[in-house]
């Protein structure tokens, strides 16, 4: 465990009793602090006396007034302050089970941590938890937590994930919703297993919870090409994503008349397989799943037809657009939209195919650098080159097999512009990586 502080945010009550980076938090108000949850509960509170421990060993009390919901403005060594609890499944489709040896050691840990969940919005399978651990979400308000839901079924749920435990999770989904805790389901939707009729049922069941449970986001199993041994998943194709979309088509419709909003939705994987038209905007409300890859097309689409008045027309440019082959044919929609409002750019939009894990992993945030390169390579303009952020590991400059950023710029021997994946920004990068004319 560590309550070490790492750094101190400026302008922070933190800042402000001159703590320093290296002292570390022991109690609040008297309690020992286990972990972030237990920081997070204990300063609460409008007063409260906190005991630091000074790198001499010192330990020294200060006694805070604040507002209730304020912090120490500080982040800590390790930001869940534990050992981040591992996962006690093997489900069906894992995709960590299907990664090559070799890579980073990090990507091979499988977390099932609802701290996590809480902190980075990573999801949980509530398969690991205690019944106490479940009413110190519910006592400490853990709200909101991500689960990965599957199925409702219990025994498909066991079968799914491999696990004995993993049946009774309806019943804590209840208890959970009973205590108003608010949370996000997810399905791993592998068709012959928990799809058609069975996910009508999982989403029905789900919406019993609503608005304890405010969404479900339905993605399709994915597969690399280092499968051997493990359990022989169908992959989804243009037929059966359309049938997967009609399949939800009914209940969406019901749903949006009861309470304004689809409550299951569909990740774009299943419209560009299925060729499929793009929902509208109002279908995916505040784009809350864009992190399970749901709406990011309709995102990407309308912030760039509403951004295009601010493309400069009096300036000249060349890029290379890279993604991966999920997102090339709006990635080409949007070069063109944005060549015919200024010929003199001129964007080429190149498809990269995830040789290292597969041609079926069609997402650019799994693709590596290795393959970046390599592709890029093959058809190098002289323009710059134009990457979308999630390429990159969160916050950092490096791609999934380890090969950073400036590695790829030496390689190629080209500027790389990181673009977000909305309208703005890159019509920023264009605008300010152009000649004027
Ligand atoms: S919960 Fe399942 S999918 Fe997630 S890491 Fe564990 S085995 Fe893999």
């Amino acid at each position: 465990m560590s309550t070490k502080i790492s750094r101190i945010r400026p302008g922070s009550i933190a800042e402000e009793l001159e703590l320093e980076e290296g002292d570390v938090v022991l109690n609040i108000n008297g309690n020992e602090v286990k972990d972030i949850i237990d920081y997070k509960f204990l300063m609460a509170d409008e007063y409260v006396e906190i005991d630091i421990e000074k790198p001499d060993g010192e330990v020294w009390t200060y006694e805070v007034e604040k507002e209730f919901d304020e912090d120490l403005g500080v982040d800590f060594e390790n930001s869940i302050m534990d050992t981040a609890r591992s996962c006690s499944n093997k489900c069906i489709f894992c995709f960590i089970d299907q990664l090559p040896p070799g890579m980073r050691e990090t990507l091979y840990f499988k977390d099932d941590d609802s701290r996590l969940s809480f902190l980075q919005g990573n999801f949980v399978t509530l398969t690991n938890m205690k019944d106490s651990d479940i009413d110190r979400i519910i006592s400490y308000r853990i709200s909101p937590i991500n689960i990965s839901v599957h199925t409702t079924d219990p025994e498909l749920r066991k079968k799914m994930l491999n696990n004995r435990f993993a049946g009774n999770v309806y019943e804590r989904l209840e208890k959970l919703a009973a205590a108003n805790i608010t949370m996000n389901c997810q399905i791993v939707c592998v068709p012959g297993v928990n799809n058609g009729e069975e996910l009508i049922k999982t989403v029905e069941d789900l919406y019993k919870l609503y608005p304890a449970v405010q969404n479900v986001a339905a993605v399709p199993v994915g597969s690399t090409k280092f499968r051997e041994g493990l359990y022989n998943v169908t992959l989804y194709n243009g037929k059966t994503a359309k049938e997967e979309i009609d399949n939800v088509r009914a209940l969406q419709e019901k749903y949006i008349k009861e309470i304004g909003e689809p409550f299951i939705r569909l990740s774009d994987e299943f419209y560009v397989l299925s060729g499929e038209k793009i929902p509208s905007s109002e279908f995916y409300s505040a784009f809350e799943q864009l992190e399970d890859g749901i709406g990011m097309i309709r995102f990407l689409r309308d912030s760039i037809e509403s951004t295009l008045p601010e493309l400069r027309t009096d300036i000249s440019g060349e890029f290379t657009f890279a993604t991966g082959a999920l997102a090339y044919e709006e990635i080409l929609r949007m070069a063109n939209t944005i060549m015919a409002k200024n010929n003199r750019i001129n964007i080429k939009v190149k498809k990269i195919v995830n040789r290292f894990f597969g041609e079926t992993i069609t997402v650019a945030g799994l693709l590596t650098g290795g393959d970046i390169i390599e592709q890029l390579k093959e058809d190098l303009g002289s323009g710059k080159i134009i990457l979308p952020v999630n390429m990159m590991k969160s916050g950092e400059e490096v791609f999934l097999d380890d090969i950073t950023l400036d590695q790829m710029k030496d390689t190629l021997q080209r500027d790389i512009l990181i673009c977000e994946y909305t309208g703005e920004d890159l019509i920023d990068i264009i605008n300010n990586n152009s000649k004027e004319e």
